[in-house]
């Protein structure tokens, strides 16, 4: 019987430990998160497959000055983090060009394409298939020329299997009934899909893996090397499976790769004192770069791309600031509100690094989901499974190999 440590109980840990139980493997999953604030457990729950074009882009290179948070946009460069950031924007102004964008697109869509299905097969093999509302969403701006820009915009851009229209009367009436300013256009999405709660799915997913006969050990995992092999915790003749999201990256360098992340850190406040209709898909805030999903114990408001250290402090700015967009929005959301931080993890090439380690053979790694984290878990998790019991695999994984950056 294959023996596998996988090395973080985040989503992509989860789902992957699922995949390889349902395969016969004997698996472990050590985790020290106990109390589960990672950023899979805090996330928009927005299965976001129209998502296609990687953010390393022509276009987001000339937005970004628009963007930045000292002129009331999402993304944070804090000064004081400028040796952190510095490189991953000078490797990721590389990534954008049209060539690298083109090949990252077509990588990603390859994986976007069966997020779906396999979202539904990990709820199915979990229990909780209700957990999947296949609804769509919105995107709404405020002002009429935004609402022109943004709706040609999303009209030519690629989206994958999902589709995109002109929000109708009905539409816009639901979601001007949402806000106490006019909305000035929307558009709907169909074929994307949100989760309904994250605890109850972190839930589900950690009682799968034990109705299998799964360990979930708590505990910070190290790797270390000895003999060409990899192992944690003194556990050998296991296979390793690194899922260990921004913090992968300390255990691979031990392995010698280059593992260029960063943490691209976002912000959210939650309140369970609110009136969003229950059936009302996330709606994304496109002028104040924000996305409200209401879960079934509280509606969430999250924003930002603060590119940082994963430990460093929280900046208590953006909590703030995204109570002013509730309350200038005039949202049906009233405090107090929990605040959350949560680490993307992000590569340049806003691909994630999937596959078996070029340098020591019994090393695989699944993490750097950016933005598609809560996404692409279960079709990343089905194609680790598969490359780690050598079978043949359903995508070509590839364009995720870590060896791009060495
Ligand atoms: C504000 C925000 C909104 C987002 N919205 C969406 C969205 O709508 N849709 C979407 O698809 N994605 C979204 N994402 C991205 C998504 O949340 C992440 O890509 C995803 O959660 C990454 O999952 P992971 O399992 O790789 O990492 P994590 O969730 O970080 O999990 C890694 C786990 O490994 C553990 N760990 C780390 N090191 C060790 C160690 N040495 N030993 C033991 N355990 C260890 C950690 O404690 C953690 O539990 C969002 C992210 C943020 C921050």
């Amino acid at each position: 019987m294959t023996s596998i440590v996988v090395v973080g109980a985040g989503i992509v840990g989860l789902c992957s430990a699922l995949h390889l139980l349902e395969r016969g493997c004997e698996v472990a999953v050590i985790d020290n998160d106990p109390a589960g604030q990672a950023a899979s457990w805090g996330n928009a729950g927005h299965v976001a497959v129209e998502q296609v074009e990687p953010l390393a882009s022509p276009a987001m290179l000339r937005s970004a000055p628009g963007r930045l948070f000292m002129r009331g946009g999402a993304l944070a460069l804090p000064p004081r983090a400028l040796p952190t950031w510095l490189p991953f924007a000078l490797r990721l102004v590389a990534a954008s060009r049209p060539a690298s964008f083109a090949a990252g697109q077509e990588a990603l869509a390859a994986l976007l394409r069966h997020a779906l299905p396999e979202w539904e097969d990990m709820l199915h093999m979990a229990g909780s298939p209700d957990l999947l509302r296949q609804e769509g969403h919105f995107v709404l701006w405020q002002d009429a020329a935004a609402a022109r820009a943004g709706q040609a915009a999303w009209a030519n851009a690629a989206t994958g299997k999902a589709s995109v229209h002109p929000a109708d009367t009905d539409e816009l009436a639901r979601l001007a009934a949402l806000c106490r300013v006019p909305v000035a256009g929307a558009v709907r999405f169909d074929g994307t899909a949100q989760i309904a709660d994250l605890p109850a799915l972190r839930l589900a997913l950690r009682e799968a893996v034990l109705a299998r006969n799964g360990r979930l050990v708590d505990g910070t995992a190290t790797l270390r090397i000895s003999r060409g092999r990899a192992e944690v915790d003194g556990m050998a003749d296991h296979q390793v499976l690194i899922c260990a999201g921004v913090r992968s990256a300390a255990l691979m360098r031990q392995a010698g790769h280059r593992v260029p992340i960063i943490a691209e850190r976002g912000y959210h406040i939650r309140s369970t004192d609110h009136d969003w209709p229950e059936d009302m898909p996330p709606v994304v805030f496109e002028q104040r770069s924000m996305i409200v999903t209401r879960y079934r114990t509280a509606l969430q408001a999250a924003s930002f791309v603060e590119l940082q250290q994963p430990d460093a402090p929280a900046d208590a700015r953006k909590w703030q600031r995204l109570e002013r967009h509730v309350a200038e929005l005039g949202l049906p959301m009233r405090g107090p509100f929990h605040r959350w931080i949560g680490s993307r993890p992000t590569f340049p090439d806003y691909l994630p690094a999937i596959g078996r380690s070029a340098r020591i053979g019994n090393l695989h790694y699944a993490f750097g989901h950016q933005h598609l984290g809560l996404t692409l878990a279960p079709v990343t998790a089905r194609a680790v499974a598969a490359m780690i019991m050598d079978e043949p695999p359903a995508v070509s994984l590839a364009p995720f190999d870590l060896e791009r950056f060495a």
